[in-house]
């Protein structure tokens, strides 16, 4: 049976590089995709430590892959061996009642390659190869390289977040708290979007330094000056629009302090069960609106290869590191470092 490198991840930080079968595509619907690239999502971080524990053994994770068709199995019409392609993690019905709304990332029968979300997980893409389904692939456009490619499942949960949910519009004052990759993602679209102020808040210089670079018309570091204080300097009338894309309560509870009237905020980054208080008269007063928004759909998909195809956004411009799949300890080491930004792992 023909093996390829895979890290396969055996128990909490044991992650092993070794040689597995290479997955076949027998089902009506399979593809297998040689991986050219995978994004090092922190969810996969998250599990090979142990920091979140819905894990399965043995697995291999990786969920942001871009790659080639190199086997297609019954049933599949529109991609063919060969086919440049990125792959969307979430694998959906597209019939179930959430299926035909547009919510596929609510599907009922949802598998997911190599990442955190449904109960169904397949092996994921810190491997040559993966298996999965026609309706997960996308075409990927010659224009885009495969490691910006392999940024596009982020990029869409950005785009979904700040465009879809919260509907930030042209003009939009928008303070992003947290610009790690997913922050400095939604940074970008707000930027492509036309935000007029976008402050960046964070408390790494080094985050703070990247935001500036591509965009961000303010930089605030709350460790070191008082944050809310610093924001209404910038904009008196307070923020349009608030996203959180940091994922400790702290930032939360900063944004939830943040608003004034009429502030739509977006609770995008955290994913721990942590509390967080509203008082109920000021929340009414202040006629404020929460979204929150996790996940990608096709329709975010799209949109976020769009953005990429004709430069409003450059996805390679957020990519700090780049290892190959044999390397693939180091490149855990440097997820766990301060000055890291996207990690791309090559198998
Ligand atoms: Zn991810
Ligand atoms: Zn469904």
């Amino acid at each position: 049976m023909p093996s390829m490198l895979a890290a396969v991840l055996h128990d909490f930080d044991d992650l092993r590089l070794e040689q597995v079968p290479i997955p076949r595509a027998e089902e009506v619907g399979d593809v297998v995709v040689r991986i050219k690239a995978c994004g090092f999502c922190a969810t996969d971080y998250k599990a090979i430590k142990g920091i979140r524990r819905n894990v399965k053994f043995p697995t291999i994770v990786g969920h942001e892959p871009s790659g080639v068709v190199a086997e297609v199995g019954p049933g599949v019409e529109h991609f063919h061996v060969g086919d440049e392609v990125i792959v969307q993690p979430l694998g959906h019905c597209g019939f179930c009642r959430h299926c035909r709304v547009g919510n596929t990332h609510y599907c009922e029968h949802a598998f997911c390659t190599g990442g955190d979300g449904p109960e169904n997980v397949w092996p994921g893409a810190f491997a040559e190869y993966m298996r999965t389904k026609e309706i997960c692939l996308y075409h990927k456009p010659p224009a885009i390289s495969f490691d910006a490619a392999a940024i596009t499942e982020p990029l869409a949960g950005a785009w979904k977040g700040v465009i879809h949910h919260s509907q930030m519009q042209i003009g939009d004052d928008v303070v992003i708290i947290g610009v790690g990759s997913i922050g400095l993602l939604c940074m970008m679209v707000a930027k492509a979007a036309g935000a007029a102020r976008l402050i960046a808040i964070d408390t790494s210089d080094y985050a703070l330094r990247n935001a500036v670079a591509l965009g961000a018309t303010h930089a605030i570091n709350p460790a070191k000056e008082e944050a809310k204080k610093r924001v209404y300097e910038i904009i008196p009338s307070g923020p349009d629009l608030i996203v959180e894309a940091a994922g400790p309560i702290e930032a939360v509870r900063l944004m939830v302090d943040l608003r004034r009237r009429g502030t739509r905020w977006n609770v995008f980054g955290i994913t721990t069960h942590e509390a967080f208080s509203l008082d109920g008269g000021l929340t009414h007063f202040l006629e404020g609106r929460m979204d929150a928004s996790f996940g990608t759909t096709p329709l975010a998909m799209s949109k976020a290869i769009r953005l990429m195809e004709t430069g409003l956004v450059d996805t390679e411009k957020i990519i700090s590191h780049r290892f190959p799949l044999s390397q693939m300890h180091e490149a855990v080491a440097v997820m766990g470092s301060a000055e890291r930004n996207k990690v791309i792992v090559q198998p």
